[in-house]
């Protein structure tokens, strides 16, 4: 990025997105101070040809602007020291979205630009609008709090797509983001603790929104409602999208079709009946924002349709991994909590239900209108004789102990069931920490129990 050139950067938190952006301000001819309270990453840094400096000892007065890491509490609970001293100094705190829009806005600023955030979907969404651009032939950069950092991403360009996924902290960081397409899925309370209160979170949420050429908001929330009505007061283009009701003028869910309403009229845009990665009322609200980006972009309809039908899914989100018969065998790992665990549970009528691991508080209470679609539950680890007693009579279950013995029997129980379809689902409601590094490898080890059983076609 030469947003920077020839001038004075502090950086803070040498992570993997840190690193990426210091890398990409020194290839750009700004003159980088970097540090990071652990000197491992200091030290990482400075072997890559970064200029490192402790930052309690540096003259902020020569800064022009200071970089933060997004995970680096900017206000909540308390600013980090290093925002105290930018404050003092009178320097602007950015971050690497920032960055990147800059850098959009003086080389490429018609670059089609879609940002995409919510408290969630955020991930699916964004890697549904990649995949329907990728496979209808543009050139398209897909990362920010999905994984790759942006300043890893090819540099705008004329005729290039990005999609990036863009956490609060990052907005937070981006004072003057400005999508093409801007999407705000939903707003429920989530990350207080860094951001105080509610109407923090949104004002932070609403930034994006306010600054979208399009902005596409969720309108399920009172939250997202509100933010969408005042842009459009503000005279913006604005998409409404709606999952529980219809509207008069946006996109909205029924069923499993995603409807397009004008001027009070309706009519389907797709169906996503037949598409397993993208079943659940939750998903057809992430399908419906993706075809309200993908269209203000101008991508065809007919090739946003078979993109959706394409989408290959993220892993460990409601995954369908493998089918035997009528079983289908779901990998929905990254629900590490009874919150998480609820769309999955939605979305399948006969579930053999694989739960357990590292408990959190509340347990699965919450989750007792899906326990008439469980066929029988197999508990593992730490939480399972919690479970066990909230299912009571209510669930059938057994104590599993390991997640190879819940898939065999549950495998096994599913095979002699008479009904249409059922589903051997592990969406745990728990943390994995107890037997596993982390929910990806929970996921992985449940795929592979999966593959070894006898005649299962996979699908991945
Ligand atoms: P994020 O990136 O915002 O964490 P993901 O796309 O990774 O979201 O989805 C995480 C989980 O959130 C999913 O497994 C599902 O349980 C739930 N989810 C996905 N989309 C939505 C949505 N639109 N509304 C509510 N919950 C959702």
């Amino acid at each position: 990025v030469t947003t920077f050139k020839d001038r004075q950067v502090a950086l803070f938190g040498l992570g993997g997105s840190g690193l990426a952006t210091a890398q990409a301000l020194v290839a750009g001819g700004a003159r980088v101070t970097a540090w990071d309270d652990n000197p491992d990453s200091v030290a990482k840094a400075a072997a890559a040809g970064i200029g490192t400096g402790d930052l309690h000892q540096a003259d902020w007065t020569a800064f022009s602007a200071f970089v933060l890491s997004p995970g680096v509490p900017l206000t909540h609970p308390k600013p980090h020291w290093t925002v105290d001293l930018a404050h003092a100094a009178g320097v602007e705190i950015i971050g690497d979205v920032e960055l990147f829009v800059r850098e959009r806005r003086a080389h490429a600023p018609d670059c089609p630009f879609i940002a995409i955030t919510g408290t969630n979907g955020k991930s699916t969404t964004t890697a549904l609008i990649a995949h329907i651009l990728r496979s209808s032939g543009r050139d398209t950069q897909l990362g920010g709090n999905i994984g790759t950092a942006v300043m890893t991403l090819d540099p705008p360009a004329s005729g290039r797509f990005y999609v990036v996924e863009c956490s609060s902290y990052q907005i937070d960081l981006a004072p003057t983001i400005n999508p093409s397409a801007g999407i705000l899925l939903n707003l429920t309370p989530d990350h207080l603790d860094r951001h105080g209160s509610m109407e923090h979170y949104a004002a932070i949420k609403e930034r994006l929104i306010a600054g979208s050429d399009t902005a596409i908001v969720g309108v399920d929330d009172v939250y997202t409602k509100a933010i969408a009505d005042r842009a459009a007061q503000a005279g913006q283009r604005v998409i409404r999208i709606a999952r529980h009701r219809a509207l008069g003028q946006g996109f909205f869910v029924d069923g499993t079709r995603v409807m397009r309403a004008e001027d009070g009229l309706a009519a389907a845009v797709a169906d996503l009946d037949g598409i397993a990665t993208l079943r659940g009322n939750h998903n057809a609200q992430n399908a419906a924002a993706a075809i309200g980006a993908c269209l203000s972009v101008g991508v065809s309809e007919s090739d946003i349709l078979a993109g959706l039908s394409s989408f290959p899914g993220l892993k460990h989100r409601m995954q369908p991994v493998g089918r035997k018969d009528r079983v289908i065998f779901v990998n929905d790992s990254k629900a590490t909590n009874a919150d998480a665990a609820a769309p999955a549970l939605s979305s399948y009528e006969r579930i053999y239900w694989i739960a357990g691991g590292l408990p959190k508080e509340g347990g699965i209470t919450t989750l007792a209108p899906f326990f008439p679609k469980i066929a029988k539950a197999y508990l593992i680890g730490e939480a399972a004789p919690a479970f066990a007693a909230t299912l009571g009579e209510a669930v059938p279950y057994e104590i599993s102990g390991t997640l190879e013995r819940a898939v065999a029997h549950a495998a096994a129980d599913a095979a002699r069931d008479d009904a249409a379809q059922s589903a051997v689902m592990l969406s745990p409601a728990c943390a994995s920490f107890d037997q596993y590094k982390n929910f990806e490898v929970r996921g992985d080890a449940f795929v592979s129990h999966v593959a070894a059983i006898d005649g299962v076609t996979m699908l991945i």
